[in-house]
């Protein structure tokens, strides 16, 4: 999943940077509101963590502009402690949550997950694909109940696939989903994650659509 991190704070900015790059998330980091909006424009994110004083243009401008053109992307804000009435106007400028300065790397996860659940329309922790059972919180897997070893960018990208079950999804998308702007990929990158998941997972449930990417059947049950 891509998330695009926005806050000028280098330490504070650093520690989420590198925090939920372990936790398997392809993270995109600017440090003011303009290269924000400029990021924004050009990326697909998933999710944005946006501090709100910013230099340049302030956090609650780009998240006002954000919703006037129409983008409903997730938006989880930062606050510092003594500015609890920026917490307000972010919310009523279309922020969906909010975390205040400094805070824990463990929560911040938590309502990243929380958000793309709701997002999905997922009311459980876990989702449900044939024999599969994947928990985000945790990143683990069960196949009919036992667990699989997955590593970060493993799971990401069968979450992936699970989420868009039913729909084709190219390699540039999967790329976007698990690797972040700076990240050097290599251009065999997905196939070889590809290859891995289906050693692991069995080789039928990910099918490849040749010249166009990879498709995750849906459950026949399943709307
Ligand atoms: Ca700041």
């Amino acid at each position: 999943m891509r998330i695009l991190l926005v806050e000028d704070d280098e330490l504070l900015g650093n520690g989420v940077y590198t925090g939920l790059g372990q936790d398997g998330y392809a993270v995109d980091w600017v440090k003011d509101g303009e290269a924000a909006e400029l990021f924004l424009r050009s990326g697909e994110y998933e999710l944005v963590i946006l501090d709100l004083g910013l230099p340049k243009r302030s956090g609650v401008e780009v998240l006002r502009d954000l919703r006037a053109a129409g983008n409903e992307i997730p938006v989880l804000i930062l606050t510092a402690r003594d500015s609890i009435e920026d917490k307000v106007v972010g919310l009523d400028s279309g922020a969906d949550d909010y975390m205040i300065k400094p805070f824990d790397l463990e929560e911040l996860n938590a309502r990243i997950r929380a958000l793309m659940r709701r997002r999905s329309g997922r009311a459980e922790a876990t989702i449900r694909h044939g024999d599969l059972v994947i928990d985000p919180a945790s990143h683990t897997v069960e196949q009919t109940g036992k667990p699989v070893e997955l590593s970060p960018r493993e799971f990401t990208l069968l979450q992936k696939l699970v989420d868009n079950a039913g729909r084709v999804m190219s390699r540039g998308q999967l790329e976007q989903s698990l690797y972040s702007w700076k990240d050097e990929v290599d251009s065999n990158a997905i196939e070889v994650h590809i290859h891995h998941l289906r050693k692991k997972l069995g080789s039928k449930l990910i099918r490849t659509v040749r010249g166009v990417g990879y498709i995750l059947d849906k459950e026949s049950d399943e709307e």
